[in-house]
């Protein structure tokens, strides 16, 4: 018996019409939820530090692909009882888990048949630059002259609207035709040359409904301060959202200014305390990474999403609606009633102590 490999050069990619449809199909098949290609001209304007190109200069295509987030998977936030789910499943479990094994077996697909492929989700724990865009000082240097910082940060939303999947909403979310902002986005750059499809033209999505800005927690989004920029000809405008911000209520905390005996933050700082939309004492260890998303996007997901479901824009649509309580808020002044008849663990002792 012979040992067994896979099939090389099965699959003819060389009619970019033919090729498209093939690679989208297999995309699909190997778990992404919609696929878009752009034709790598669509980034020409693209700042050297978020350049495709410089990644891979023969690159002539990019391959976008949407993963969904369980519209499930927000339902224990949104009722209050099981957080870590959306952190998990709807977060770090699709950026670290899913979708690499979606985009690494489709460039396996790719590259069978002769041509390179990278596959991409979110590597940017080295990129160069920081969310202000920014080169990071002392951080990494060309390796020759001309070229960017190592390493390049190809920016996912601006990718997943140059493969014409959807809008760049308000909030600077991702919203695609299917799912609104349940989206993750995972890409590769090939030198394939794909059919590209045509930047997104379907019915409107965002519509400045704002239910983004007023439901987010920690009052990230100014709707005053826009930020436009043209993306291959069109013209796309977002808020300008305040992530430090965003990266403080994210996880449920608030800063109050004065020390505290027993802070959310385990550590420095030592002045935080659980916000009214954290259900937990302390705060929990990140999943899979980075899932502490305590928040639970409750507006730039949770309100969008309904919003857009009201509108009846989206293609997955439900039998039931999706908010079906009031919002809850965790009031800390008070002391927690429940626990009078509860029995609580008593922490297991040290033996050392
Ligand atoms: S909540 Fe409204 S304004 Fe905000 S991104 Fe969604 S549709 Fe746009
Ligand atoms: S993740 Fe939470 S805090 Fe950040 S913008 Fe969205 S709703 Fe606001």
């Amino acid at each position: 018996m012979a040992i067994m490999t896979r099939d090389f050069n099965s699959v003819d990619l060389s009619d970019p019409k033919a090729a498209a449809l093939a690679v989208k199909r297999k995309a699909l098949e190997l778990g992404a939820d919609a696929v878009g290609i752009g034709n790598i001209e669509r980034w020409a304007n693209s700042p050297l530090q978020m350049d495709p190109r410089q990644i891979m200069p023969e690159c002539k295509s990019i391959i976008g692909m949407v993963f969904r987030v369980e519209r499930g998977s927000l339902r224990g936030v949104e009722e209050g009882t099981y957080f870590s789910n959306y952190s998990a499943m709807g977060y770090g479990g699709i950026t670290y888990l899913y979708m690499p094994m979606t985009v690494i077996n489709l460039s396996k697909f790719i590259e069978d048949q002769g041509y390179e492929a990278i596959p991409m989700g979110h590597q940017s724990d080295w990129r160069a630059i920081s969310n202000n865009g920014a080169l990071k000082k002392n951080f990494s240097r060309p390796v020759r002259p001309g070229q960017a910082h190592p390493d390049i940060m190809v920016h996912l939303r601006i990718a997943a609207y140059l493969c014409g999947l959807g809008e760049i909403g308000f909030s600077k979310m991702f919203l695609s035709p299917q799912f609104g902002p349940r989206c993750r986005v995972g890409i590769i750059l090939t030198d394939v040359e794909l059919e590209p499809d045509p930047i997104y033209d379907g019915p409107q999505l965002c519509n400045r409904c704002m239910a983004c800005v007023k439901a987010c927690p920690g009052q990230c989004f100014d709707p005053e301060k826009t930020v436009k920029v043209d993306l291959a000809g069109h013209e796309v405008e977002w808020a300008d959202i305040d992530i430090d911000k965003c990266g403080i209520a994210f996880t449920g905390t608030k800063y109050t200014g004065v020390v505290q005996d027993d802070p959310y933050l385990q550590g420095n700082p030592n002045d935080t305390v659980p916000a009214e939309w954290s259900p937990f004492r302390h705060k929990p260890v990140s999943l899979y990474k980075t899932g502490q998303a305590v928040c639970g996007a409750r507006g730039c997901t949770r309100a969008c999403m309904i919003s857009l479901e009201n509108r009846g824009v989206l293609q997955n649509k439900f039998k039931d609606k999706f908010r079906r309580r009031p919002v809850w808020s965790v009031d800390w002044s008070t002391p927690d009633e429940a626990v009078t008849d509860i029995k609580f663990a008593e922490e297991k002792k040290n033996e050392a102590d």
